[in-house]
């Protein structure tokens, strides 16, 4: 198997991340509370992105071969595949929004600041 470790400088403290593969599999393992959370750890992303701006102590250049190690992999693909689904994410979000602040001003054209009699009061434009 082979394993490589690396010391991360994170938003609150030091942590460890192994790399390690073994069979065509890869997986990391990062000291950090991401997974405590639910979420993904940004550093292990961030190492299989190419990233190692993160990466403290001399081995910076061995990090930076995760990425290498990695391709063809499972692990590399389904980074690829959430990244790709959380962009078209935020790209819907943006829409949404875009479109609500559209739908505001025609539902609600005097403004959020309406007195309290006229809070219910939509008036729509329509075609004839
Ligand atoms: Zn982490």
């Amino acid at each position: 198997m082979e394993k490589h470790t690396f010391l991360i400088a994170g938003n609150h403290g030091e942590y460890k991340l192994t790399f390690y593969k073994k069979d065509g599999k890869a997986w990391l393992n990062c000291s950090c509370p991401a997974g405590e959370y639910g979420q993904h750890c940004r550093h292990a992303i961030a190492l299989i992105n190419g990233d190692t701006s993160m990466v403290i102590g001399n081995n910076i250049q061995e990090a930076a071969e995760i990425k290498n190690m990695v391709k063809g992999t499972r692990l590399e693909i389904l980074v690829k595949n959430v990244m790709a689904a959380e962009s078209v994410l935020k790209k819907a979000k943006k829409l949404v929004s875009e479109q609500k602040e559209e739908l505001d001003s025609i539902m609600y054209p005097f403004g959020p600041r309406v007195k309290k009699s006229e809070k219910h009061q939509m008036i729509f434009t329509i075609r004839s």
